[in-house]
C-alpha cells in the first residue's frame, strides 16, 4: 500500500504534498459552474408582472404611444438590473457563509499530527480518524479500532457498519469494502488511520455526484409565503384589470386605447413588484450579519426560526464556561492537595492540607499523576510565552499539572509507550490505556467520569504502595465535596496487565482496579454567558444547561451563571425512571441536567417541543446529531463540534460561545422586523395608488396619476426606499419583548388595519392635491405631477414612521440615526427632482416643473401623513395601556413602548 502511494508510515511530508497537490488537484468534488451573469439578467424578466409590462409596451407601440413604450422598456431594465445586482450581493453573502464551513482534517504530516483542511489532501496522506469525523477522501484503512461507519451517503444504507483492515477481494461491493473507509461518511465510532487512496472527483463520492450543484435558493417560509401571496395578488388583480377594462369601456364610455393603458397602470400599481427582491436582500443582510458574529448558517429557514426561540438547551463546557480547565485540587487517601496557579502556564507549587509540598516526595501524587499524563492524547506547546494545549482542555490541564510537577511529558510517554487504549466516548465516560515499560511490565491506567470509576475499584492505592480496601461512600462524598464547588471531577485508577497483553478491550476494566485519587478541574463561566443568560430572562426565552458533568458542578456553574432555576438538577438516572407525564412537568421548572447522555437530550427536545417551545438545542457528538435534527434550531460547535454535529445541525456557531446564540436570537428578531417593515411599508403604497386608480375609473374622473408615472414611483423611488429597510439595526427594545409565536400570522390585525389607513390617506393625498390643483388653475400635467410628488413625499415621511412600527418615530436621535435611511431618502429625493425638473422626463414622463408653494404644500402632506400615525401610535399605546397590553393585544410582538 505505501509502495503504490510512495509513501512513509510517517506521512508525507510538505514539499511532497505540495507536489501532489499541484498533480492532483484540490480535494473537493468539482462544482458545477454558475449561472452566467447574462443568464442571471434575463432570468430577472421571468415573471408575470414584467410579460404583462412587455405586452404592454408592444401595444402601446402599436398604438403610436412610443413614449410609453420606450418608458416602459426603460424602468423594466432599470428594474432588471436592480434585482440582477441585489440577486449577486446575496449569492456572495451565501457563498462566504459556505466557504466558512471548510472542514478539516487531522493528517500525519513531517512525522507530526498536524490539523490540515481538507482540501489539501493529496492520495498518499495518512490521515486519523475518530467518532463524529466525516471521512475527508477515500481512505484504505490501516488501522482501526471498533470503528464504525455510517455511509447512508453512498449506499444508502443508514444503519452503521463496522470496518477492519482485513483485505476484501477486488470484485467486492462498494458495501461490502469493509478496509475502505469513503468520503463523505460519517465515523459514528471508533478510531482509525488510513492511507488516501483517492480524492476529490476520483472518489466514490465524486463518482456518483458528479457535479455539486452548489445553487442553494434564498429563501424561508416567510418569503415563500410571501411569494405565494404575490402570484395570487398579481393573478386577481389581472382579472380585475380585465373587468376594468371591460367597465371603463362599456360603462364609462372610455375608449379602449385610453382603458388599455389604465388598466395597465392598475396592473403596475396593485402588484408589489419590488417586494420579493428586498425581501431576499434584507434575509442575504440578516445571514451576513449572523455570519459576522460568529453565527453561521447551515439552512436558511432557520433565520426566521430563531426569533422566535422559547427555550435554548445548551451544553456547559466550553460553551457556558470557557473550557480553560486548571486542575485545582487532587484528592487521594493522604488527603486533599491544593494546586497553585492558573490557566495553562506549568508554573505553580502543591500544598498538602494548607503545607506546602514537593510533588517528587509524594510518591502517590506523583502516580496519580503520572496515570492522568499517560491516559491523555492532548499535547502542550510553549510558543515564548504562551502555552497552547492541542485537543481537549481537560486533557491538556492534566499535562500542565504533570509538568507542574516536574514530569517530562515527551520522556514519559517513550517510558511507558502506549499498546492500545479504550478512546473516552460520552456513553461510558471513561478512557483507558495500556502501557509496557521498557522492563517488560504492562499496565492499565483509567481515567473517566467518578461514578464510572468507583464502580470499577476494590481496592485504593496507599501511600507508601501498598492497597486499602475501598470506602466507595467516602469517595463519593469526596466527589460531592468537590463538584458542590463548581469543580469537574475526574477519578483515576490503574490496574497491572499481563506482560504479553497487547490488546485493550471493555472486559480488562470491568473491574478489579485500584483507585488512585480525584482530581477537581474548575471551569468557571464566560462573563458574557452570565449576560447573555440575564438578557435571556428579559427577552422570555429560557435557559436550560444539559451536561455530560456531574449534577453537583452543574448546579454550582449554574448559580454562578445565575440560571433560574439552579437549585435542582435532573441526572440522566433520573430521566431514565421518569415517564414522560412525569418528566414533562418536571421539565418545566428544572433548569439543570446533568450526567445526560444524547438519547436523553432527544426526549428532552421532544417533550419541550410538545409543551409548545421552541427549542434551539447545542450538540457536539456524533450521537447529539438525532437531538440537533429534532429541535427547532440546532445548533453545533464550531470548534468542539464534530462534523457530524455540524451536518445535521441548521446553524454552527465558530466561537462556541453561548452569548453567540443569544445575539442569533436577537439577530433573528432583528431580519424578522426588518421583513415585516418591509413588507409594512411597500403594500400600502400599492394600495394607495390602485386606490386611486380605481376610484377614478368607478366614479369616471380623470387619472390623477398616469400608469408610467405609476411605473416611476414603484419600480424605482419605491424600490430605492424600501432597500434601506434590509438595514435597519435592532431595535433596543428587540430582547426586551417575549419570543414571537411560531404560529403568529405575519399580517397581525395591526399590521393589515396600518396598510389599510396609510393606503387611504395615500390615496387621499394624490387625490387632495390633484383635486385642489386642478380645481385652481393649475394645468392637467401639473397637477399630475404633485400628485406624483406627493405620493414620493409620503413614501419617504412613512419610512421614518416604519422604522418604529408602534414606538414614536419622532424623535430627532432616531430620525437620523440610520445612514442607510438617509442614503436612500437623499437618492430618492435626488432622482425625483430630476424626475420633476429634467426636460427629458417631461417628455417620458409629462411632467412639469413644481412652484416653491406647491413644492411646500406636497412637503406638507408627506409631514401629516407622519403626524397622523405618530398620533395612532400615540392613540393604540393608550389603549394597549388601558387594556393591559394583553398578550393577545393586536400586533403584540411588535410592542415597544
Ligand atoms: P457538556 O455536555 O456540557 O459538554 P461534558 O464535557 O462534561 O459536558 P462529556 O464530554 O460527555 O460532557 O463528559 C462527561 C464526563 O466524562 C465528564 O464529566 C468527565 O468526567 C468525563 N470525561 C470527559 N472527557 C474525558 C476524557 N477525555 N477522558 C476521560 N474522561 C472524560
Amino acid at each position: 500500500m505505501f509502495r503504490e502511494f510512495d509513501a512513509g508510515a510517517t506521512g508525507l511530508d510538505t514539499a511532497e504534498a505540495l507536489q501532489r497537490l499541484e498533480r492532483y488537484g484540490p480535494n473537493r468534488l468539482p462544482e458545477a459552474p454558475p449561472r452566467s451573469p447574462l443568464m442571471r439578467l434575463l432570468a430577472q424578466f421571468h415573471n408575470v408582472l414584467i410579460y404583462v409590462l412587455l405586452v404592454a409596451a408592444l401595444i402601446a407601440g402599436a398604438m403610436g404611444h412610443w413614449v410609453d413604450t420606450i418608458v416602459i422598456l426603460g424602468v423594466v431594465l432599470v428594474n432588471a438590473v436592480i434585482g440582477f445586482v441585489q440577486e449577486g450581493k446575496a449569492e456572495d453573502a451565501l457563498r462566504a457563509i459556505r466557504n466558512m464551513l471548510s472542514s478539516q482534517a487531522m493528517v500525519l504530516r513531517d512525522g507530526g499530527h498536524v490539523s490540515v483542511s481538507a482540501e489539501e489532501l493529496v492520495p498518499g496522506d495518512i490521515v486519523l480518524l475518530q467518532s463524529g469525523d466525516k471521512v475527508p477522501a477515500d481512505l484504505r484503512l490501516l488501522r482501526a479500532k471498533g470503528l464504525q461507519i455510517q455511509e447512508a451517503v453512498l449506499t444508502g444504507e443508514s444503519v452503521a457498519v463496522e470496518k477492519g483492515t482485513d483485505p476484501v477481494t477486488e470484485d467486492a461491493a462498494l458495501g461490502d469494502r469493509l478496509c475502505m473507509a469513503y468520503s463523505g461518511t460519517l465515523v459514528t465510532h471508533g478510531q482509525a488511520s488510513g492511507i488516501v487512496v483517492a480524492t476529490g472527483a476520483a472518489t466514490e463520492i465524486g463518482r456518483i455526484s458528479g457535479l455539486v450543484s452548489q445553487v442553494e435558493t434564498l429563501t424561508t417560509p416567510l418569503l415563500r409565503q410571501m411569494a405565494v401571496f404575490s402570484r395570487r395578488l398579481t393573478g386577481t388583480v389581472l382579472v380585475l384589470a380585465l373587468a376594468m377594462l371591460i367597465f371603463g369601456v362599456l360603462v364609462r364610455g372610455f375608449s379602449t386605447a385610453e382603458m388599455f393603458m389604465t388598466v395597465v397602470g392598475l396592473a403596475v400599481a396593485a402588484i408589489p413588484e419590488g417586494l420579493p427582491a428586498i425581501l431576499t436582500v434584507t434575509l442575504a443582510i440578516g445571514v451576513t450579519r449572523l455570519a459576522g458574529r460568529n453565527a453561521i448558517i447551515r439552512r436558511l429557514p432557520v433565520v426566521e426560526t430563531l426569533g422566535s426561540v422559547s427555550v435554548i438547551c445548551s451544553d456547559k463546557t466550553g460553551t457556558l464556561t470557557r473550557n480553560e480547565m486548571t486542575v485545582q485540587n487532587i484528592a487521594t487517601v493522604e488527603g486533599l492537595y491544593t494546586v497553585e496557579g492558573s490557566g495553562y502556564i506549568p508554573r505553580g507549587g502543591f500544598l498538602l492540607e494548607d503545607q506546602s509540598v514537593e510533588a517528587d516526595q509524594a510518591p502517590l501524587l506523583m502516580q496519580a499523576i503520572r496515570a492522568a499524563l499517560l491516559c491523555n492524547d492532548a499535547t502542550l506547546e510553549q510558543k515564548a510565552d504562551d502555552w497552547r494545549v492541542h485537543g481537549d482542555p481537560m486533557e491538556g490541564a492534566l499535562v500542565v499539572l504533570a509538568v507542574k510537577a516536574a514530569l517530562e511529558p515527551k520522556m514519559e510517554r517513550q517510558q511507558h509507550p502506549r499498546t492500545d487504549l479504550i478512546p473516552f466516548e460520552s456513553e461510558h465516560k471513561f478512557m483507558a490505556t495500556l502501557h509496557h515499560a521498557h522492563d517488560g511490565s504492562a499496565i492499565i491506567y483509567l481515567k473517566g467520569a467518578p461514578e464510572q470509576i468507583l464502580a470499577r475499584c476494590a481496592k485504593v492505592q496507599g501511600a507508601a504502595g501498598e492497597e486499602l480496601p475501598m470506602d466507595a461512600e467516602r469517595w463519593r462524598q469526596r466527589v460531592e465535596d468537590l463538584a458542590s464547588q463548581g469543580q469537574r471531577v475526574l477519578a483515576v485508577a490503574c490496574k497491572p496487565a499481563q506482560a504479553h497483553q497487547q490488546e485493550l478491550d471493555f472486559n480488562d476494566v470491568e473491574e478489579g482496579l485500584v483507585l488512585l485519587g480525584l482530581f477537581g478541574l474548575i471551569d468557571p463561566p464566560r462573563t458574557e454567558a452570565i449576560e447573555a443568560v440575564a438578557e435571556c430572562r428579559t427577552a422570555g426565552i429560557r435557559v436550560k444547561m444539559i451536561t455530560g458533568d456531574h449534577a453537583g458542578t452543574a448546579r454550582a456553574i449554574a448559580a454562578q451563571l445565575n440560571l433560574e432555576n439552579s437549585a435542582e438538577a435532573i441526572t440522566g438516572h433520573d430521566l431514565d425512571r421518569m415517564d414522560d407525564a412525569a418528566l414533562s412537568a418536571r421539565a418545566r421548572e428544572v433548569d439543570v441536567y446533568a450526567r445526560v447522555s444524547p438519547e436523553h437530550k432527544l426526549r428532552l427536545v421532544t417533550l419541550l417541543q410538545a409543551q409548545g417551545a421552541i427549542v434551539a438545542m447545542t450538540g457536539d457528538g456524533v450521537n447529539d446529531a438525532p437531538a440537533l435534527k429534532r429541535a427547532d434550531v440546532g445548533i453545533a460547535m464550531g470548534h468542539k463540534g464534530t462534523e457530524a454535529a455540524k451536518e445535521a445541525s441548521e446553524m454552527v456557531i465558530a466561537d462556541d460561545n453561548f452569548a453567540t446564540i443569544v445575539h442569533a436570537v436577537e439577530q433573528g428578531r432583528t431580519v424578522y422586523d426588518n421583513l415585516k417593515k418591509a413588507i409594512v411599508f411597500l403594500l400600502p403604497i400599492n394600495g394607495g395608488e390602485a386606490l386611486s386608480i380605481m376610484i377614478a375609473v368607478l366614479f369616471g374622473f380623470t387619472l390623477p396619476i398616469t400608469p408610467v408615472q405609476i411605473l416611476w414611483v414603484n419600480m424605482v423611488s419605491s424600490v430605492a426606499l424600501a432597500m434601506a429597510l434590509a438595514f435597519e439595526a435592532t431595535e433596543p427594545e428587540t430582547m426586551r419583548r417575549p419570543p414571537r409565536p411560531a404560529n403568529e400570522a405575519m399580517l397581525s390585525g395591526f399590521l393589515l388595519w396600518r396598510i389599510a389607513l396609510v393606503s387611504a390617506l395615500m390615496a387621499a393625498g394624490v387625490f387632495g392635491i390633484f383635486g385642489w390643483a386642478s380645481t385652481h388653475g393649475s394645468t392637467l400635467e401639473e397637477s399630475r405631477t404633485y400628485a406624483v410628488n406627493t405620493l414620493v413625499a409620503m413614501e419617504v415621511f412613512y419610512l421614518f414612521s416604519v422604522r418604529y412600527l408602534r414606538a414614536p418615530s419622532f424623535k430627532f436621535d432616531q430620525l437620523f440615526n440610520s445612514r442607510a435611511v438617509l442614503i436612500a431618502v437623499a437618492v430618492a429625493v435626488t432622482l425625483q427632482l430630476f424626475f420633476t425638473y429634467g426636460p427629458v422626463m417631461e417628455r417620458f414622463f409629462d411632467t412639469r416643473p413644481v412652484d416653491f408653494v406647491h413644492g411646500v404644500e406636497i412637503i406638507a402632506l408627506g409631514m401629516a401623513l407622519f403626524m397622523i400615525l405618530e398620533l395612532e401610535k400615540l392613540a393604540l399605546r393608550k389603549w394597549r395601556r388601558k387594556h393591559g397590553g394583553s398578550r393577545c393585544s393586536p400586533g403584540r410582538s411588535e410592542a415597544k413602548s
